[in-house]
């Protein structure tokens, strides 16, 4: 398969910045050195607590947010080093979805307009009347009535809102969507509609995806690969077949746990984590999760794991699996 997105080593680190001086006091590493591949028509599932760098990884690989260092080669390109005037042709293959669709809709035009802005900014369409087709198009892409068009953001539901949001990623006819919790935001009832749009729109259009979610059941079936992500680390990566039916990183072990079987027959033990996610900006020494670990040794507190390949393609952060301490 051909490789579409290559992420090597990503780091983005920010400032910490103190008194009305705001003198730089240390840095909090929000991506630390995150790495994958992923190849045309696929979809990665990134998941993890709230702060632990899922969204600033998504953002970074847009260069919504510009990397510290490390490498992101899209198609072969290397992307932290595009000139604004390229950076916007690339951002015409690279959307993304964001987690509040209210937010980021202007609440003063119609979703007609907002779509409208979307095509005139990557010139697509040869004038007003061409492009008010393609929107009313897409709006029936993704489930809404043309006769909405009209309407302004507040005046649509929540599962709506996000319907629209998708409108205006898919609009440029994008290869790549980074999805950043999409659905965090939404009734259950409504989530399983909106994965579902998801899932026709790659199969149509034959979309890339990275899904961003703090919940590994929503990533469960969209996923090809998932990556769990702790403290602005990737701890555990691996095909979704191979992360389910072998959790080998203390951490997925306890997500995992979390999430509900379909047979109630099949109990399983709940491993509930200690405590809360430490602060990013003064993260434990060593391995960052062992302050929370079920099986922290006594190696885990001084020296950071290597990342290990316990088979092809599944890859964990973690001592258990490093013959050096075993
Ligand atoms: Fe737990 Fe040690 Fe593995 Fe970290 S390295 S996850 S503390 S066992
Ligand atoms: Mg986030």
């Amino acid at each position: 398969k051909e490789e579409l997105l290559e992420v090597s080593d990503l780091k983005t680190h920010f400032p910490i910045q103190k008194g009305i001086l705001k003198r730089n006091t240390g840095f909090v590493k929000a991506v630390d050195g995150v790495s994958f591949k992923l190849a045309k028509g696929e979809t990665l599932g990134i998941v993890g607590e709230s702060g632990c760098g899922k969204s600033t990884t998504g953002r970074s690989i847009l260069r919504l947010i510009n990397p510290t260092s490390g490498s992101v080669k899209y198609k072969g390109k290397e992307v932290t080093s595009l000139s604004k005037g390229e950076l916007l042709k690339l951002r015409k293959e690279m959307q993304i979805v964001f987690q509040d669709p209210y937010a980021s809709l202007n609440p003063r035009i119609t979703i007609a307009s907002i779509l409208e802005e979307a095509l005139s900014t990557h010139s697509i369409g040869k004038d007003k009347k061409e492009r008010r087709e393609i929107v009313l198009q897409l709006l029936e892409k993704v489930g809404l009535n043309r006769q909405l068009a009209n309407r302004y953001p507040h005046e649509f539901s929540g599962g709506q809102r996000q319907r629209i949001g998708i409108a205006r990623a898919i609009a440029v006819n994008p290869t790549l969507i980074i999805a950043d919790e999409p659905v965090s935001a939404l009734d259950v009832s409504i989530q399983a509609q909106i994965l579902n749009l998801f899932q026709d729109l790659q199969e149509q259009m034959g979309l890339t995806y990275i899904f961003i979610a703090h919940d590994l059941s929503v990533v469960k079936h969209i996923s090809d690969k998932i990556g769990v992500m702790y403290l602005g680390r990737m701890v555990e990566y691996a095909s979704k077949d191979d992360l389910f039916s072998n959790p080998s990183h203390p951490y997925t072990q306890a997500l995992m746990s979390a999430v509900p079987v379909p047979n109630p027959l099949m109990k399983k033990e709940r491993i509930s984590l200690k405590g809360d996610v430490p602060n990013p900006a003064a993260p434990p020494s060593g391995c960052t999760f062992h302050t929370r670990c079920n099986a922290c040794m006594e190696v885990c507190k001084t020296i950071k794991p290597k990342d290990i390949v316990i088979s092809p393609g599944h890859v964990v952060s973690c001592h258990l699996y490093d013959s050096a301490y075993n």
